[in-house]
């Protein structure tokens, strides 16, 4: 996660004088989506502890992933942002974990020979623990409880000691999400990355796919060509690494402020639970507490934008969280369903464009795809996902836009969650190993199939 090459250059104070800003003033703001903690004393106990122990990423990588993410914005680099809907503390194991970074290094594998530009990788772990929710309740057999929240909050179980929201939950989740990144770290570290050996993150089930034997003669053309170069040319060291940045949804606030620390030699405050938080759709309404909490970190800030965003909340919503202009700083995720992206977005890359303010657009083809089949299953389609990201290089490409990244939701694990994709999950296939608490995830084999996609379109597109 740490890449000496990059030169973590320090931007310049902000040349506006904004209103003053704490780690703690979006106390005074309406807060959607926060859990009510009955204990206040218990709350202002968990956060005084956390407020002691020490952060997850550090500055100088957070300023490295900003330089990253302006390049992307310069359309030098692509964006593949991708992990769990929402980590759970028991999923906090090493298969697990190993399988995620294995399915996410063989997409940027695809990505990296296919757009022939660098591939950014963030992953939504090490820190993706709480959840926006639909309504703040749930009733079963006319018992009412508090909805889960993630397990930063409460637990999923259906019982009143299980959904009450407990503040020690956030001493935990800093825990898992430091033994996730020291795992991530320690794996990268080893060389588990290592391009002359693709084979360390091959997947025990892969064998079966349908793209086994497109994904293999790929690999193969990348080795030859690798040791053609290194014939030439000595061993390709550089190659050696693959960063991995962090990214989650900056949802529980009272976690997010108390890892918003100031460090030595540099200016302001840094949010460091993780390297690139984001403001989730439900959260970001200009006057609410998530944008002023963002509005103050200087970390680079993505925001969710769904079918109801206005243009003129957007260009807001710019000005406020970027009133300077910097590069990397803001990513814009559109997320409106396969059904909505093309009336949606080509309103709002115009509003973008008349501000003149640069973003790095990036497509999530999930949350606007979800729907409910049979008994009431949470899925999607991959046709859908499929339909939107295509609809959105698209898009961009018209309106003389770039789409720079894609945003997923996938597992590494042998999952039946989404439908469709090349060995055709059906609904009845739905029941055999549905494991999230949350969305449903595209599994190793979907999500290779789309990195494949997303190379084709990209060339379609240009
Ligand atoms: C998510 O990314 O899991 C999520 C809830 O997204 P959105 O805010 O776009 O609905
Ligand atoms: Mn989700």
């Amino acid at each position: 996660m740490t890449n000496p090459e990059i030169s973590a250059r320090a931007p310049l104070r902000p040349v506006r004088e904004s209103r003053p800003w704490k780690a703690d003033t979006w106390q005074a703001m309406p807060a959607a989506q926060l859990p009510h903690y009955e204990d206040a004393a218990e709350l202002q106990s968990a956060m005084r502890q956390l407020e002691s122990l020490p952060p997850l990423v550090t500055s100088w990588e957070v300023l490295a992933l900003k330089q990253l993410l302006a390049d992307a914005q310069a359309g030098k680099r692509f964006l593949l942002q991708g992990g769990d809907c929402a980590e759970t503390f028991a999923d906090c194991n090493n298969e697990v974990i190993a399988n995620r970074l294995k399915v996410l290094l063989q997409m940027s594998l695809v990505l990296v020979h296919g757009l022939r530009m660098p591939i950014l990788r963030v992953g939504r772990f090490a820190g993706q623990y709480a959840k926006p929710r639909s309504a703040d309740t749930e009733i079963i057999d006319g018992v009412t409880l508090p909805v889960y929240r993630g397990d930063l909050v409460n637990g999923p179980e259906f019982t009143p000691a299980a959904r009450r929201a407990d503040p020690k939950r956030m001493l935990e989740g800093h825990a898992r999400s430091g033994m996730t990144m020291n795992f991530v770290r320690a794996l990268i570290d080893g060389g588990f990355a290592d391009l002359h050996h693709p084979e360390y993150w091959n997947l025990a089930w892969v064998e079966r796919s349908p793209l086994a034997a497109e994904y293999r003669h790929m690999v193969e053309g990348i080795s030859g060509a690798m040791h053609f170069m290194e014939t030439l040319a000595g061993p390709i060291a550089s190659f050696q690494r693959a960063d991995f940045y962090t990214s989650h949804e900056a949802l529980l606030l009272p976690y997010e402020q108390t890892m918003t620390r100031q460090v030595p030699r540099q200016w302001g405050w840094f949010d460091l639970s993780t390297h690139f938080p984001w403001i989730g759709m439900r959260t970001a309404a200009l006057d609410g507490a998530h944008v002023e909490f963002c509005r103050g970190i200087r970390n680079p800030i993505a925001v969710k934008v769904g079918p109801a965003m206005h243009t003129d909340q957007l260009q807001q919503l710019i000005e406020v969280l970027n009133p300077d202009d910097e590069p990397g700083r803001l990513t814009l995720i559109h997320r409106m369903g396969a059904g909505g992206i093309g009336q949606h977005l080509p309103r709002l890359i115009e509003a973008v464009k008349a501000t003149g303010r640069r973003v790095l657009w990036v497509c999530d083809p999930m949350h606007g795809n979800t729907e409910k089949v049979g008994n009431g299953v949470k899925t999607r389609r991959f046709a859908n996902i499929r339909s939107e990201l295509e609809q959105a290089f698209d898009i961009h490409a018209a309106a003389g836009s770039q789409l720079g990244g894609a945003h997923l939701e996938l597992t590494g694990e042998d999952v039946t969650e989404c439908l469709g994709g090349a060995s055709g999950l059906s609904e009845a296939d739905l029941g055999r190993a549905y494991k999230s608490t949350v969305d449903p995830r595209l599994n190793y084999e979907q999500s290779l199939e789309l990195a494949m996609l997303i190379v084709r379109k990209s060339g379609q597109a240009k």
